[in-house]
């Protein structure tokens, strides 16, 4: 059986967002040492991301917008927006390999790999069509999944996110596409503010969208219900040629932004779920992307349990 492939590179740690931002390199340095350290090094394929070619980014970004992301970190500009989406000189270069990650997951399942995770940085699931966005610069997951559709000849992806907060990007880049289904579990009423219930796609999206608000205090019961209730059939009946996780861990117990009680078995469940998907519909293609997660012992943790599930006979 082909190995899960682990893809990352430790340039992604010259992404520098100042002191005391969560989006910090130690994030990164503890998912790689976490991985590089244990028997997990030769259960899983490592490989390096090349920049993603700007063709591909600007399937969901407009030109303009990646040139000015391009020379605001050469001139050394240090926010991209209202304040909270840092860089610094080498973030262009570091986003475009967070996206390259992205692309090389793709391939990977679509050549054969039992899964792919690609644990880059800066993030993705927030960046819009022409701006920055809480702490994400190039939309990884939505970028991977037109790049499936159209270098992979694929017609229907599905993006499952779970971070703690609502992708809106990903959201706001299908919303009126019902070629990729767009499911999300987040804590709500929180940041970025979108992502309620009502919110369910457009025109010919319409129904496309799957948006499953939690409140502040929810854990894995809720979590299971909205799984079982909502996203699984939604996603059985859209029936995918591959499945993307935007795969945050900041909905952890530990996690200092959200206040969501997942543990780090729930994160294992989760992957489970969702592994069991893409083997049910799509002959197991599952590609992970990192998103958030800002307790760094939690965030290495859960990573290592969503390898193991992707690992698993
Ligand atoms: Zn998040």
């Amino acid at each position: 059986m082909s190995k899960v492939v682990f893809i990352t590179d430790a340039e992604m740690l010259h992404h520098e967002t100042g002191a005391g931002h969560p989006e910090r390199t130690e994030r990164l340095r503890a998912i790689i040492e976490r991985m590089d350290t244990s028997s997990w090094r030769e259960r899983l394929d490592w490989q390096t991301p090349s920049e993603a070619p700007l063709n591909w980014i600007t399937t969901v970004h407009d030109p303009a917008y990646v040139r000015f992301v391009e020379e605001a970190c050469l001139q050394g500009r240090e926010t991209l927006d209202a304040g909270d989406t840092q860089v610094s000189h080498d973030s262009y270069l570091a986003a475009r390999l967070s996206a390259g990650g992205a692309l090389a997951a793709v391939d990977a399942v679509m050549g054969g790999a039992r899964a792919a995770f690609s644990a880059g940085r800066p993030p993705g699931h927030h960046a819009c069509p022409a701006r920055a966005m809480g702490f994400c610069l190039f939309g990884n997951a939505a970028i991977a999944a037109r790049y499936a559709q159209q270098a992979h000849g694929l017609e229907r992806v599905f993006i499952l996110d779970w971070d703690v907060h609502h992708g809106n990007g990903t959201q706001e880049i299908f919303y009126e596409d019902p070629t990729v289904l767009f499911a999300s579990l987040h804590q709500f009423p929180f940041y970025p503010g979108t992502g309620a219930k009502r919110e369910t796609g457009t025109g010919a999206g319409q129904g496309f969208t799957v948006n499953c608000p939690m409140l502040a205090g929810s854990g894995w019961p809720e979590y299971a219900e909205a799984f079982e209730k909502n996203i699984l059939p939604h996603a059985r009946e859209f029936a995918p040629e591959l499945v993307i996780v935007s795969a945050g861990y900041d909905a952890h117990n530990d996690d200092p932004l959200g206040q969501i009680r997942l543990e780090t078995e729930d994160f294992a469940k989760m992957s489970r779920l969702a592994r069991g998907l893409a083997a049910e519909c799509c002959q197991g293609r599952l590609v992970c992307l990192l998103e958030g997660g800002y307790n760094v012992q939690a965030l290495a943790d859960s990573v290592e349990a969503t390898m193991e599930v992707l690992c698993e006979e």
